[in-house]
């Protein structure tokens, strides 16, 4: 790989938006100015003229190859990375379940079957989930393999659940060792006794889902780990998919009160209402935290533009609609069973939805097109602000001189309707199926390498990096 240069193009970044050319020399940016043409008279030239040109998308929150009880989630590392790089994402962190007693084992054993199939750069963030005197004291060694970030839930009693006093622990770990905690807050206890109701009535369907896992049990919970975080010394904290309009104002409290605490929604909690739910294709629409209802959609929309969220991911996690049906992906036959698992009994529905492709382009739409956000507020939430919780920054999120040549050629003039088969996701639906969308990327550039060229996939298995994490200093 040689020189390139971008030229003709509106750079945006989190924090500016200007004209200029960008000079690549291999992976990373070595330059931006004018005329490098000049200079450089053997370049490769990429025009971008009429070009919005961003930071490559960072994705903080994605599940790949999952396993759930009776099937596994439909993206694995190759194919949910394609979808992100034709989304304009090229950096997603995954999670490692906890499986091993040993969280490093438990780690690895994800990244090496990862390492083989991403095709764009990626991190994981490690789930603790078996919380004892063994485990607690293995968090620091997470950092000899670059990952500085575990992941507890407030639910799932039983299964994912760490109790207060287990994350009390866990957060003076993380505090003392510069690394950061992510947790899932719902309160465990009155979603299980909820479920236990909803199903001695005789109510299986799919807004039960919904029904029986209340906003407040999310408020509550995130107060709850905000006053952790405080009584382990302050230990900094992110809480993954906001989504009530509650939790907004809770963690902004908690903000002002110095509680190192940050917050992440996701396109979903932010586009649509439970209502889904009760359409006859409602199972596409079982994920947790569940929709809720448009004050919350406009409660987390302000708390973005009032900078108390910092990050819009995806927790992208898809499942087939139909896994009776086959479908095509790369001219292969693929089925695999989805979330007609629980047509009788939503408990059984496979909790979640794709997304990972649809991020910057629901986020253009909803987002800038409707005067919510600025280009600069969508670089910071796309990409900027979880590269720099994550300790990625300034390697990945913005565009600058010595940062990782990753960037977004955006087409705001593309005029499509979008569907799953444009999203390249592995499954038979997307929540923009059938939308028109106008803005979209045109060529996507992975360290130099330009892996999206329009309708071209240039990318490949394994051509993706694992990202070598910092703690905070
Ligand atoms: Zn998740």
């Amino acid at each position: 790989m040689g020189i390139k240069i971008i030229k003709g193009g509106t750079i945006v970044t989190a924090a500016e938006t200007f004209q200029a050319e960008i000079l690549i020399d291999g992976e990373t940016i070595s330059a931006i100015g004018n005329d490098f043409e000049a200079l450089y008279p053997d370049a490769e030239v990429i025009d971008a003229a009429e070009r919005f040109i961003f930071p490559g998308g960072v994705d903080p929150h994605v599940h790949l190859d999952l396993p759930m009880p009776g099937t596994v989630s439909s993206d694995d590392h190759y194919t949910g990375t394609k979808a992100a790089a034709f989304g304009g994402t090229t950096t997603v962190i995954d999670f490692a379940n906890h499986d091993a007693p040993s969280l490093v084992d438990s780690l690895l054993t994800i990244k090496r079957k990862a390492d083989a199939m991403v095709s764009v750069d990626y991190s994981l963030h490690q789930n603790y989930t078996r919380y004892n005197e063994e485990t607690l004291a293995e968090i620091p060694a997470l950092l000899e393999h670059g990952v500085p970030t575990i992941k507890m839930f407030t639910a799932y009693n039983g299964r994912l659940r760490t109790e207060d006093e287990g994350i009390l622990r866990a957060l003076r770990m993380t505090k003392r060792y510069g690394m950061t905690a992510l947790v899932h807050a719902e309160n465990g206890d009155v979603i299980e006794r909820l479920i236990a109701e909803a199903k001695a009535a005789g109510n299986f369907a799919p807004i039960y889902h919904a029904r029986t896992r209340p906003d407040w049990s999310a408020t509550e919970a995130t107060f709850r780990v905000c006053s952790l975080s405080e009584l382990a010394g302050n230990a900094p904290v992110y809480i993954v998919h906001m989504n009530a309009g509650e939790e907004s104002e809770v963690l902004k409290y908690a903000q002002s009160k110095g509680v190192p605490v940050w917050g992440e929604t996701c396109p979903q909690y932010l586009i649509f209402t439970d209502a889904a739910l009760e359409k006859a294709d409602g199972a596409k629409w079982v994920f947790s935290p569940p929709l809720r209802k448009a004050k919350d959609n406009e409660g987390l929309w302000r708390g973005i533009q009032e900078g108390t969220i910092q990050t819009v991911a995806t927790d992208h996690c898809p499942f087939m609609f139909d896994g009776t049906k086959t479908i095509e992906y790369e001219g292969r036959p693929f089925s695999r069973p989805g979330k007609e698992l629980g047509k009788d009994d939503f408990t059984k529905i496979p909790n979640g939805l794709p997304g990972v492709g649809e991020r910057l382009i629901a986020l253009w739409k909803y987002g800038v097109q409707s005067g919510k956000l600025t280009m600069n507020q969508f670089v910071a939430v796309t990409s900027t602000n979880a590269a720099k919780i994550f300790g990625m920054a300034p390697r990945k999120g913005t565009i600058r001189p010595g940062s990782d040549a990753d960037l977004v050629l955006w087409d705001p003039k593309k005029t499509f309707r979008y569907s799953v088969a444009a999203s390249k996701s592995r499954t038979d639906y997307s929540y923009l199926d059938g939308v028109e969308i106008t803005g979209a990327p045109d060529k996507v550039l992975l360290r130099g390498e330009v892996i999206v060229d329009g309708e071209r996939w240039n990318g490949r298995r394994g051509g993706g990096k694992f990202i070598f994490r910092k703690p905070r200093v």
